[in-house]
This record gives C-alpha cells, sequence and structure tokens, in this order.
C-alpha cells in the first residue's frame, strides 16, 4: 500500500542527539517539529510517528519532559498517563483495524529521552514469522 524507505539514520541520531527534545518541541508548536497531533490534553499528547513501519503508528508521551518511565512519575501521575494511553491505543485499534496492539516505551538517556509510548497496530492478516519485533525490522513507510 504505502513504498518503504529508509532515512539517513546517521544524520537523524545525530539530530536527535545534539538537537532539542523533539517532544518538547512538538509540545510548544516549534514549525521546525511538524507533527500530526491526533489528541492532547492537560497531561499528555499523541502524535504520528514521523518513521512509522506500520500504518497508524503513533506516540504518546507526557507534556512535562520526563525521563524515567516510572521513576519520574508517582503511581497516580503514571495511570493517569496510562488512561491516556489506552485512549489513544483504543482509537487507533479502531481506527485502522488492527489484528493486535504493541506498546512500548522506548528512547535512550543519550538522545531521546523524554517518556513516550509507541502505540503499534499489527494489521490484519500478518503471518506468524513477521509479527512481534519482526514487524518492527521492515523500512520506513513513506507516508502521504
Ligand atoms: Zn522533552
Amino acid at each position: 500500500m504505502f513504498e518503504r524507505y529508509e532515512p539517513d539514520w546517521n544524520a537523524l541520531h545525530r539530530q536527535i542527539r545534539t538537537g532539542p527534545c523533539f517532544i518538547c518541541q512538538i509540545v510548544a508548536r516549534n514549525p521546525d517539529y511538524p507533527a500530526h497531533i491526533v489528541y492532547e490534553d492537560e497531561i499528555a499528547i499523541a502524535f504520528l510517528d514521523k518513521y512509522p513501519r506500520l500504518y497508524g503508528w503513533t506516540l504518546v508521551a507526557p507534556r512535562e519532559h520526563r525521563e524515567q518511565v516510572t521513576g519520574d512519575f508517582t503511581v497516580e501521575e503514571y495511570l493517569t498517563l496510562q488512561r491516556v494511553v489506552h485512549r489513544v491505543t483504543e482509537a487507533v485499534r479502531q481506527e485502522v483495524g488492527a489484528e493486535r496492539m504493541y506498546l512500548l516505551s522506548l528512547g535512550s538517556n543519550q538522545g531521546n529521552s523524554h517518556v513516550h509510548w509507541h502505540v503499534v497496530p499489527l494489521p490484519p492478516g500478518v503471518p506468524y514469522k513477521e509479527q512481534q519485533l519482526a514487524a518492527f525490522r521492515k523500512g520506513i513507510l513513506r507516508m502521504p
């Protein structure tokens, strides 16, 4: 359906490691960091991944810059964020007709430190051997 490509990963990682936090820039609406925002409220923001390997790949993040996925939140703050993750995940699942949803918190303290969750829809009909981590190894979808 969509063509796949590989971006210049070295340039991208250099930008991520030396530039400002991209999530904070999206929250601040910096025009140099355009994003397709699908949800936001006073504590969280959700936007389409700029480099999706599966259709509908979405990121959910707290608006505030925090780095430890559990350690930088009280239990109540964490559970409030998880309500947003649930809401966004259900919306994406229903919108794209996913067979299964994958949820991951990735990132790096060395250059992609703002806590965020990857909300990843697995399309129906993907063979078993191409699911789970194998689904993440394909090229980036060139989205219009
Ligand atoms: Zn940030």
